[in-house]
C-alpha cells in the first residue's frame, strides 16, 4: 500500500501543477483511504452513492483534513441516488442525460461543478453523450443555474497497450474546446500518462495507488 501511494506520488510528481489526482477508492477500506489522506490525497473519487455516504460519514468523524477535501462522483448516477448524491459530493463527473442534469438541478442548493460524460469510443456498453449531439446538450446544461459546466469526462475503452487510447483522449480534447470548456476528466490507471500528454486536468486512479 505505502509503495503504491509512493510510487503514485512519483508520478504525479511528473504531472504538471494543473492535474489533479483523484484517488478512486471504490472497495477500498477506510483504514486505506486515512492513509491515502496521510500521505496527501485531497480528492476522493467513488462510483456507488451509497458506499460513498458510508464512507464520507466515518471519515468525516476520523480526519482533521477534511474539511479540505473534495469528492467526487465517477460511475454512473442513477435519477434516484441523487437526493443523497448531492449531499456530500463536489464534482459530478458522470452527467450523460438531460434527465439526471435537470433532477440534480433542482436537488442542489447550491452551484456544483460537473462534467459531461462523453461515449467517445461508442461502445453499445458505455454510458454518455455521443459526440453529434453534445453541442446541444452542453447548451442545455449551461441554462441550469446549479450546474457548473467544468469540462468532458471519457472512459477510454480497455486496450492492452495504452497508446492506442491515445485517439480517444484527443478527441475528447477536440470536443471539449468545440464546446468552450476548460477541463477535462480522463486517464485511470493504465492510461493516465497518456491521457496527461492529451491534456487530462483529471486523473481518476484507483488500482494503481490501492492494489496491493
Ligand atoms: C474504477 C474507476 C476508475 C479507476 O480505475 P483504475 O483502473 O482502478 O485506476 C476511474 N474512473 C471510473 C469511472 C471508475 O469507475
Amino acid at each position: 500500500m505505502r509503495r503504491c501511494i509512493k510510487e503514485a506520488s512519483e508520478r504525479r510528481g511528473r504531472i504538471a501543477n494543473d492535474v489533479t489526482l483523484i484517488a478512486v477508492t471504490k472497495g477500498v477500506g477506510i483504514n486505506e483511504i486515512n492513509e491515502a489522506i496521510a500521505c496527501g490525497i485531497t480528492d476522493i473519487g467513488e462510483n456507488k452513492v451509497q458506499e460513498a455516504v458510508a464512507k464520507y460519514n466515518q471519515l468525516r468523524i476520523l480526519h482533521s483534513a477534511f474539511r479540505t477535501m473534495k469528492w467526487h462522483m465517477v460511475g454512473h448516477l442513477q435519477r434516484n441516488k441523487v437526493k443523497d448524491a448531492v449531499k456530500i459530493f463536489d464534482v459530478i463527473h458522470s452527467v450523460d442525460s438531460i434527465e439526471l442534469a435537470e433532477e440534480l438541478n433542482k436537488h442542489l442548493d447550491r452551484k456544483v461543478d460537473i462534467f459531461i460524460q462523453v461515449n467517445i469510443s461508442g461502445e453499445a456498453t458505455k454510458f454518455g453523450i455521443k459526440p453529434d449531439g453534445l453541442l446541444e446538450f452542453s447548451e442545455h446544461i449551461r441554462r441550469l443555474e446549479n450546474l457548473n459546466l467544468k469540462g468532458l469526462m471519457t472512459i477510454a475503452p480497455l486496450i492492452a497497450n495504452p497508446q492506442q487510447s491515445r485517439p480517444y483522449f484527443r478527441a475528447l480534447r477536440l470536443l471539449k474546446d468545440k464546446i468552450n470548456c476548460a477541463d477535462l476528466s480522463m486517464g485511470m490507471s493504465n492510461d493516465f500518462e497518456i491521457a496527461v500528454e492529451e491534456g487530462s486536468t483529471y486523473v481518476r486512479i484507483g488500482t494503481a495507488i490501492f492494489k496491493k
